[in-house]
């Protein structure tokens, strides 16, 4: 699933196509994952991308309306979130179309903008401009840009750490991923409960969180199955991977054995020796859970 490195590597390269062109025709195939599709007939064509931005695992493309007999240009948003195996990828119009492309906005520069999802998790609507703050209050902080001292007010819960991390209204953004990498750099069992973290502890694990998030986003993000950019290339992260995906694998610290639980309802690898369970009974659910 795109994490926000991955996200962030898409509208990196979205916002170098895009800003200034017109969208000239739409084609869609299946729809079941566009909230209000007849609001977006009605919207986008003639509409002008006027910017590109990531809004945690969402993208947002600010459009002006064609002008109007008025002379006005109502701005939107098209806000689209790619779930578990969307793409959105800038193409020449006559490129081949991959298997299950869903939507098509033809440019004025004969290149379409193209979404594709296999399993059509992912999410696409738009909003007015004026819409747009109430929906980014949903959202928690962003992680790269949180403050210290914010980081830790929102992790000062009682509630596993891995849970916290993954929460989109704690930190917008995070997923299984990245999570593990941070927590395994910073040496935290994902099971600690994050009001009971120490105050280095904390401050390992801010550091760790940007770290990571910042080489990934510079590796262009992790492709472990469907991940490509917005010119169909896949990401480079996936190699540095130091917890992730790595059951029964050496921890490249100390040689232990990398394990696999379960946490939050999602699958978290760690090392047990360099990320030591919390005591009492969550340490007892642990050795039960993990084998
Ligand atoms: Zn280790």
């Amino acid at each position: 699933m795109p994490e926000l490195p991955e996200v962030e590597t898409v509208v990196r390269g979205l916002r170098a196509a895009l800003p200034g062109r017109i969208i000239t025709g739409l084609h869609f195939g299946n729809t079941d994952f566009i909230a209000d599709l007849p609001r977006l007939e009605a919207a986008l064509p003639g509409a002008s991308i006027e910017e590109v931005c990531r809004f945690g695992k969402f993208i947002g493309l600010r459009l002006a309306a064609p002008h109007g007999a008025n002379g006005n240009r109502p701005a939107s948003w098209l806000l689209v979130h790619l779930g578990m195996t969307g793409q959105f990828v800038v193409c020449r119009a006559d490129s081949p179309v991959r298997p299950h492309t869903h939507v098509w906005l033809a440019l004025d520069d004969a290149r379409e903008l193209r979404y594709t999802d296999i399993r059509r998790f992912g999410k696409m609507r738009l909003m007015d401009a004026a819409e747009l703050p109430s929906f980014l209050a949903r959202l928690g902080s962003e992680p790269l840009e949180v403050s210290f001292e914010a980081f830790c007010s929102a992790l000062s819960r009682r509630a596993m750490i891995k849970a916290l991390l993954l929460d989109q209204h704690v930190f917008r953004g995070l997923g299984n991923i990245y999570t593990d990498e941070s927590l395994w750099r910073a040496r935290i069992h994902p099971r600690r409960l994050g009001a009971r973290l120490k105050p280095s502890e904390r401050r390992a694990l801010y550091a760790a969180l940007r770290r990571v998030l910042a080489d990934a986003i510079r590796l262009r993000g992790s492709s472990i199955s469907d991940f490509v950019d917005s010119a169909g290339s896949p990401g480079d992260y996936q190699r540095r991977h130091r917890a992730y995906g790595r059951e029964g694998e050496p921890c490249y610290r100390c040689g232990t054995k990398i394990r696999r639980i379960i946490v939050a309802g999602r699958s978290s690898y760690f090392c047990p020796r360099c990320q030591p369970a919390p005591k009492g009974r969550s340490q007892r659910a642990v050795r039960r859970q993990s084998r």
